[in-house]
């Protein structure tokens, strides 16, 4: 695998790239910042697997250099490249400043488009190693997941599209609700889009949104399982075969993902109530008779029991998640496929990350959330 990073210090363009080496993937190559046509064309020679860069390419003036462009520009201009060149088509990463990040999305909001993946420079160079493999398994799942598609683009047609990218079989695939799914990876004339639109599609609408595909997070919300329990969650997982639900289709390499209708039989096959009708802790005690394991209920950040009926997992926090106290986010596109996302009452009242992150609540929860920050809406227990 051989990856390109671009950046107009030379300093940190060795450091940087030195570090993602680590990831497993050949940096050495060099691509200069001069000209968007030159980088283009250096980049078309070098068919890279994947393309990281830094937002700022001009802060460095040297001669022969462009004066004035930017991530957002470049990547533009390699889409276009791409659309060309369809068998170059190759992620690009964003990796930038935090203040960075901000100026480039904040004014444009298509320029998130623009990127597959965009993570902080501080994450390559965290002291932690589970900080920075989470930045080298996205980069080679985004790798792994560009070549898949590549290769599937052979065998696809309008039809068969969507089983084929989720990896399923023709009568399991009846059983998912992949509505709407289709018209967003195939062309009016039936045939598959572009790869980086594709790539772009299945990431954000099914991987990164917990729907008829659940992290890890949205499993244990389910189950009513401690966030802090891991322990827990993987002798559970032996013992009741969680690896069976595990999705196998594109991005299945850097992202694990269950399907949901698959954990959903299990639950409805191995317990006489649906587990959505009870409490946390009385979901984890049938669990933890059914298969003779002591694993740890979940806790509610607001009411701080676990007689709570959760359901799914803060998009702020990722911990279970009651209903009661939670605020449903604005969705500018709901589909059958992916569940509405909640924040906790917890994280709404510490302001944890929501802007930041860009969440913003559905209009008809901007009162809660007011109460909320105004202590109208107390915690219970609260004076
Ligand atoms: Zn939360």
């Amino acid at each position: 695998m051989k990856g390109v990073f671009i950046d107009d210090q030379d300093d940190q363009r060795d450091i940087i790239s030195r570090l993602l080496e680590k990831s497993g993937i050949d940096f050495s190559s060099r691509v200069a910042p001069t000209k968007i046509s030159e980088i283009r064309a250096r980049i078309l020679d070098l068919n890279p697997d994947i393309i990281v860069m830094d937002y700022r390419l001009d802060e460095v003036h040297q001669d022969g250099y462009d004066g004035d462009f930017r991530a957002g520009g470049l990547a533009q201009n390699l889409r276009e490249a791409f659309l060309e060149y369809p068998e170059k088509d190759a992620p690009i990463v964003l990796l930038s400043t935090e203040s960075n990040i901000r100026t480039l999305f904040q004014p444009d909001r298509t320029a998130h488009d623009l990127f597959d993946q965009w993570f902080l420079k501080d994450q390559v160079q965290d002291p932690d190693e589970a900080k920075r493999e989470h930045v080298f398994r996205t980069l080679r799942g985004l790798i792994t997941a560009y070549r898949s598609i590549k290769s599937l683009r052979t065998e696809l047609n309008g039809e068969n599209a969507v089983r084929l990218l989720l990896g399923l079989s023709e009568s399991e695939v009846k059983v998912v609700q992949t509505d709407g799914l289709k018209p967003l990876l195939v062309n009016a004339s039936g045939e598959l889009e572009a790869t980086h639109h594709v790539a772009r599609q299945l990431l954000k609408q099914l991987i990164l949104r917990p729907g008829i595909l659940l992290d890890e997070a949205s499993m244990r919300s389910r189950l009513g399982l401690s966030e802090d329990d891991d322990a827990g969650f993987m002798r559970l997982s032996e013992k009741a075969g969680f690896n069976s639900f595990i999705y196998e289709g594109v991005f299945s390499d850097g992202w694990i993902r269950y399907w949901r209708h698959r954990f959903n039989r299990w639950a409805g096959e191995t317990f006489v109530e649906p587990l959505s009708g009870l409490t946390g802790g009385q979901r984890i005690k049938l669990i933890n008779d059914h298969f003779d394991i002591e694993v740890q209920p979940a806790v509610s950040r607001w009411s701080e029991t676990s007689e709570e009926y959760f359901a799914v997992a803060c998009r702020v926090c990722n911990y279970p998640t009651e209903i009661r106290h939670s605020v449903a986010v604005f969705d500018p596109r709901p589909s059958v496929f992916a569940d509405r996302g909640r924040v906790c009452f917890d994280c709404v009242d510490l302001e944890r990350e929501m802007a930041r992150r860009e969440i913003r609540v559905e209009e008809s929860e901007e009162e809660t959330v007011r109460k909320i920050q105004n202590h109208e809406i107390k915690r219970p227990g609260e004076a």
